[in-house]
């Protein structure tokens, strides 16, 4: 399969003949490449980190081809073939919520709560025990604000939920919330996160970062907590020896600047505590919220976006694509384009995705279809723990029904 941009093809599978690293040198032998973009390519080659006008430039002027190839070149760097994957499950206590984020398609605010629901934690405790026996290694942690859900709540649910199924990591809720119920408590974030942690929280998911800049902060999600407030309860967090993950929102009323800005602040916390793992971008969806006249970016966008972070964000282990939000089909070509992580065997229990408009209204996949995902693009299915301990290695696991012959749909790129 072929996938071919402006000036370099990109190989879905790796058959060019070449490797990744002749595939630079290539780059680097084009004549008609800028001297800015050289420049680059010989960085990336050399394993130097770009600057943060370099990431500009490299939005306003990179092709797909070339970005495809650098970010590629450092993914098998990183991985080679391995593409991660994990089974967990979500549990999402809220949709209600104090704030109101124009981007969101998922809170209802309390006023609209006949929209909404609340669950009790004797609820939320049946749907953890709804996955007993079953090999998830996951609960996500995640919802609205809401002031019943405060430090008490949340420190006797990740405790009971532990007691229930001490094998089943806790990872829970973002820096929005603990702003939010820290500041309830009257406690600092260094003892709020001890706190979670002594009471059984191991990670934090990366969602709530948005963009950090205040000239567009302001604008989507003003009153929730600022980008420095969530570096700081993330740089606690490290402090403590535990990890985390990080998001950013594009493709919404950003500026390309703001985009590098961003991944600029989570590569200086990183260089600093190296407690992230993964980096997310999230595509903005515009329906059903505040900001549904904001054209969404193209599928290029979307790719040229994981490429630049892969590029970028050198002291990042992995990149992530969320498959429900962008579609199988984009997820598979994610891997091309720096993305090493595709996220997890998701069954319903989300709603985060559909209720913005994703590709996947009802984003249930089950192992054996997001592994031959995977296969179907030549990379290797790796299932892990949240921490990247290898769970699985599917690479010579063959399911009964694989047998048969099966014929595949190919991505395609509108
Ligand atoms: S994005 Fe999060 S904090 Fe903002 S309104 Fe939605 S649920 Fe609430």
């Amino acid at each position: 399969m072929i996938f071919k941009s402006p000036h370099y093809c990109i190989f879905v599978q790796n058959k060019s003949g070449m490797n990744t690293t002749e595939q630079v040198e290539k780059i680097l032998a084009d004549t008609n490449l800028s001297t800015e973009l050289q420049n680059i390519a010989h960085k990336v080659l050399h394993g130097e980190r770009i600057t943060f006008d370099e990431g500009v430039h490299l939005y306003e002027h990179a092709e797909l081809g070339y970005l495809g190839v650098l970010a590629n070149f450092i993914r098998e760097q990183k991985h080679g073939d391995k593409t991660y994957f994990n089974r967990n499950f979500h549990l999402e206590p809220t949709n209600l919520c104090v704030y109101d984020c124009k981007f969101c398609s998922y809170s209802r605010l309390i006023k609209q709560k006949e929209e909404g629901w609340a669950l009790t934690m004797e609820q939320m405790l049946d749907i953890v025990k709804k996955y007993d026996g079953e090999p998830v290694t996951e609960v996500h942690i995640v919802g609205g604000v809401l002031p019943q859900y405060d430090v008490a709540f949340y420190s006797a649910l990740f405790t009971a939920i532990k007691q229930h199924r001490p094998d089943l990591h806790v990872k829970a809720l973002t820096p929005v919330e603990y702003h939010y119920i820290f500041k309830k408590a009257k406690i600092d974030y260094a003892t709020g996160m001890r706190l979670m942690k002594e009471a059984g929280l191991e990670s934090i998911p990366g969602g709530g970062a948005e963009i950090f800049h205040p000239e567009i902060r302001e604008q989507i999600a003003k009153d929730k907590c600022t980008g420095q407030q969530w570096l700081d309860i993330h740089e606690e967090w490290h402090k403590l020896g535990m990890r985390s993950n990080a998001t950013m929102l594009y493709g919404h009323i950003e500026k390309y600047w703001h985009r590098v800005d961003h991944m600029a602040k989570l590569r200086e916390l990183q260089d600093r505590t190296g407690g992230f793992q993964t980096f997310i971008p999230l595509k903005f969806r515009n329906q059903h919220n505040q900001m549904s006249n904001v054209p969404e970016t193209s599928v290029i966008e979307d790719l040229r976006n994981y490429a630049i972070a892969r590029i970028y964000m050198d002291n990042f282990d992995h990149i992530k694509a969320y498959w429900a939000m962008i579609s199988r089909e984009t997820a598979q070509l994610s891997l091309n384009y720096g993305v090493d992580d595709i996220d997890g065997t998701l069954d319903d229990t989300t709603k985060i995705y559909s209720m913005a408009g994703a590709e996947e209204q009802t984003p249930a996949m089950s192992t054996k279809e997001l592994v031959n995902l995977i296969k179907q693009v030549g990379r290797k299915a790796i299932e892990r723990d949240t921490l990247y301990n290898v769970v699985t290695d599917f690479e010579h696991v063959v399911f009964e029904e694989e047998k048969k012959p099966q014929y595949y749909k190919l991505p395609v790129v509108n």
